[in-house]
């Protein structure tokens, strides 16, 4: 039973086109794991930040001919996907191997990097798919002295009027009704099963007439391990977990809808908030009479990952461009406040039936 804190990495991204075409500056640096943000219309005004993980892939880079993101040089300082999953991805497996729930949170404006990092686009391999290719290496691997089964679960909301229910129960906690439970074989059956729900993700925002960037997407591998000679059970959860765009809500759509959908997000995420600085506060020792998980769905879902029975990391993601700085400075404040929280986590084993 021990605790252990949120650890957070940051990670700043390449001028896209429209920050190149606007003649964008770079306005962050970092030495080590520490980031410093420079506000462009005050060089006085700099704040320095430190996280467990800073990852530079603003420049230093070049395309292979497979199209791979690789540092200019080896050993260059350009922070790739493969080294983002190693420090990241390989300790979420490795907890989530060993018995304890592992959540992987991904924060940050919409086009700052948060699905690069996640999934990944073609060749550039993201942490989910990275994670369950090294998974299934080690369940090959292993196959003689434990059975492992790994599920995925497929949301049906979009074909759900009103979408699915949440319920509680008092040993789950809180959890989705009647999901779609996918037992997989493979790193590239769950790949396919990950096309499949960002398609589906897509779709339902475009019928509701909303971007997909509006939406949080949820992806649960929910792994079984059995040990025959010491008939014992492990069973954990590894949540993934791509946020909605932190960005202020700007208008789109009908009033109406706007003002539906655009509130339900901002109250999740604006809910996450709170929750994240309650724990934060606890943390350090102060007064907190009440956590306010039951406030959305979102902290429902992701309760035992914040201040529970979870180990967890967030990455949050940052342009490095001057026209971004308010939302980037939210971020890193978000981020910050992130790092503070204490979880319990436990290895959740037990004798098998
Ligand atoms: P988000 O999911 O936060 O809305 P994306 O992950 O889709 O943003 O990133 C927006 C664009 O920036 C994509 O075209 C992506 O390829 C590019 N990008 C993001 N992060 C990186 C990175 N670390 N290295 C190279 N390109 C990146
Ligand atoms: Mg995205």
């Amino acid at each position: 039973h021990s605790k252990d804190c949120v650890k957070v990495a940051v990670r700043v991204r390449p001028f896209n086109k429209r920050e190149r075409d606007a003649g964008s500056r770079c306005i962050v640096s970092m030495v080590s794991n520490s980031i410093t943000i420079q506000d462009p219309r005050d060089s006085q005004n700099r704040r320095l930040f430190c996280f467990d993980y800073a990852y530079w892939s603003h420049s230093g880079f070049v395309r292979d001919r497979r199209g791979l993101f690789v540092p200019e040089e080896p050993g260059g300082r350009y922070a790739d996907q493969d080294s983002v999953f190693q420090d990241l991805g390989e300790g979420i497996l490795e907890n989530a191997l060993q018995g304890y729930n592992a959540t992987l949170l991904a924060y940050g404006q919409t086009g700052s990097g948060k699905s690069y990092s996640m999934v990944g686009y073609g060749p550039n391999k993201g942490l989910v798919p990275k994670l369950c290719e090294r998974l299934f290496e080690d369940i090959r691997e292993n196959q003689e002295t434990r059975q492992c089964q790994v599920v995925d679960l497929l949301s049906r909301a979009s074909r759900t009027p009103g979408g699915l229910r949440v319920r509680e129960e008092q040993q789950r906690g809180f959890y989705v009704e009647s999901l779609r439970t996918v037992p997989c074989e493979s790193a590239s059956q769950v790949a396919q099963l990950m096309e499949q729900g960002t398609r589906t993700r897509t779709t339902a925002a475009t019928h509701m007439n909303a971007n997909s960037s509006r939406s949080h997407m949820l992806i649960i591998l929910q792994l079984k391990q059995i040990f025959s000679k010491e008939s014992i059970t492990k069973q954990s959860n590894i949540n993934l977990v791509d946020l909605a765009g932190s960005e202020r809500q700007r208008s789109s759509g009908s009033e109406a809808d706007r003002l539906k959908e655009g509130t339900a997000i901002n109250l999740s995420l604006t809910t996450l908030g709170n929750v994240i600085s309650s724990l934060a506060d606890a943390a350090v020792g102060r007064k907190v009479v009440h956590i306010p998980y039951r406030d959305s769905v979102l902290t429902k879902l992701l309760q035992s990952a914040l201040g529970g029975n979870s180990r967890t990391v967030m990455i949050a993601t940052l342009s490095p461009a001057d026209i971004c700085y308010e939302e980037s400075l939210s971020t890193l404040r978000y981020a910050e406040r992130a790092k503070r929280i204490q979880n319990r986590a436990v290895v959740n084993e037990s004798p098998t039936e």
